[in-house]
């Protein structure tokens, strides 16, 4: 993996940045949800990040259960993306 830095972003807030799909899909260990937990509490910045990404998700479910895709939108993009590796099929 490439050797990313952001120096305009302290640590632990970049740690918030890396891991939040992961943390509000409920996929990270206990140990590390307790410390990002414990880190949007204290950090303001990284709790409003924490609230739009909340908000973002909340937008993209409701849009789904209300906008449904083109016939063959969906086999189209499995496709693709089995294609591509990211998924099986
Ligand atoms: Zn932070």
């Amino acid at each position: 993996m490439a050797d990313v830095s952001f120096p305009e972003i302290p640590p632990a807030c970049l740690e918030v940045v890396m891991h939040t799909w992961d943390f509000l899909d409920g996929q990270l260990t206990a140990a590390t949800a307790a410390s990002l937990t414990a880190h949007i509490e204290a950090c303001q910045q990284c709790r409003d990040f924490q609230l739009f990404e909340e908000s973002f998700l909340e937008a993209m479910a409701r849009l789904r259960r209300t906008l449904h895709a083109p016939a063959g939108l969906r086999e189209r993009l499995l496709v693709a993306l089995h294609e591509e590796g990211f998924a099986a099929r």
